[in-house]
């Protein structure tokens, strides 16, 4: 669906015509598992984005349809709990919202997205910074990009209760058609990398589903924030290689894979402004192997996927790519040949579907905004 079919819709339904927000998914280069603890990653914006159409409707309630989700629900804004359901990233945004002081009308929205839920490419940021902006915006609230970046971000770890770092929704947020981001999640400062035409993203769901408020995720952090501690540091990111035989072997592997995957951002950052597509791919294995091996964040689906897509004439590299545990695969391949790569992929990668993976391919683009119709 385009903005102006939603639109239309839209006014179909409320007899109101809304104001429509985009607000892309996005991809990992590299520099997983960095964010919490300050750490540097390379995301981008994705040209496959979630919209949310939105008026206000005198009322003192959300109401929220999701096309995705074949449901409308109604949220009262006077008190906004976590319930557990999809609406929570609605009403959390804003709930985010009103914590930074503006004042969130009643409104009725329409959310639609074309980024695949639950896949690792960021269907919730996408929904949290596509409804914050809408949300501000029919509240005639003017804010910063970065403020957008930090509600929508404050939304999904305060309310929603998924303790993810800041990566996503600034990805989101500050994404540039034609360019990676080279995010420093600590001053949360993004910087620009040229991401040349030759080489193409191609993402394969491993078909493992992960889950960001369970398990692994929150215990990886958590092992983070103990190394931390016991070096006497803030973030994971201060501490040197040097000092890694102070912790125990657990926490030693779980910084390692920190420290040396911040180095491998900026080594790849650094391969992107030579052009070099060789040695960024070797980047992103490494970086897999470590996520693998020192961070025990993968799964025997996603090594298997990660190795045939590296393997695979035509890609550059590949790795796990998200929370954790399963989620997509990501591989840099060359413009050229990154269909036929997919395909070959597909043809070794059993799916625990029993159907081919699903796949798609896509460059940088840009950051979310309002639609103009
Ligand atoms: P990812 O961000 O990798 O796609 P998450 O588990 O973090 O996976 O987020 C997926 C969740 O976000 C969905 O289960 C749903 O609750 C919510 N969500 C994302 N997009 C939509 C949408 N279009 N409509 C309703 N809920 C959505
Ligand atoms: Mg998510």
């Amino acid at each position: 669906m385009d903005a102006r079919t939603l639109r239309d819709e839209f006014l179909a339904r409320f007899g109101r015509s809304p104001r429509v927000f985009r607000a892309p998914g996005r991809v990992n280069l590299i520099g997983e598992h960095t964010d919490y603890s300050g750490g540097f990653a390379m995301p981008c914006a994705i040209d496959k984005a979630c919209l949310a159409a939105a008026a206000r409707n005198g009322t003192d309630a959300l109401r929220i349809a999701s096309v995705e989700m074949e449901e409308t629900i109604e949220r009262p804004l006077a008190r906004f709990q976590a319930q557990g359901h999809w609406s929570d990233y609605v009403a959390g945004a804003a709930a985010a919202l009103q914590e930074a002081g503006v004042e969130v009308p009643g409104a009725d929205l329409i959310i639609w997205s074309d980024v695949p839920l639950g896949a690792g490419v960021s269907s919730s940021a996408a929904l949290g910074v596509a409804v914050t902006l809408a949300l501000a915006g029919i509240a005639g609230a003017d804010q910063t990009r970065e403020q957008t970046a930090r509600i929508a971000w404050r939304a999904e770890t305060g309310f929603v209760g998924a303790p993810c770092g800041p990566l996503d929704q600034f990805a989101s947020v500050f994404g540039a058609p034609g360019s990676a981001l080279v995010l420093d999640c600590r001053s949360l400062r993004a910087e620009l990398a040229p991401f040349p035409t030759a080489v193409t993203l191609l993402v394969v769901e491993s078909g493992i589903h992960h889950a960001v408020r369970e398990g692994g995720y929150p215990a990886r952090r958590a092992d983070c924030e103990a190394a931390a501690a016991s070096l006497g540091i803030a973030l994971l990111r201060e501490a040197s290689l040097a000092d890694l035989h102070l912790l125990p072997p657990r926490l030693q592997r779980r910084a390692r894979h920190v420290l040396s995957e911040n180095a491998r951002v900026l080594a790849a950052a650094e391969a992107l402004k030579q052009a070099d597509a060789a040695s960024f791919g070797a980047l992103m294995n490494a970086a897999h192997a470590s996520l693998r091996d020192d961070f025990e964040a993968t799964c025997p689906e996603t090594d298997a996927l990660a190795a045939i897509a590296a393997s695979t004439p035509g890609v550059f590299g590949a790795r796990q790519m998200g929370g954790g545990f399963g989620g997509c695969v990501l591989a840099l391949a060359e413009t050229d040949k990154a269909e036929a790569a997919a395909a070959a992929i597909l043809a070794r990668y059993s799916h625990p579907s029993g159907s081919p993976a699903p796949w798609f391919l896509c460059r940088p683009a840009g950051g979310a905004a309002e639609v103009v119709l």
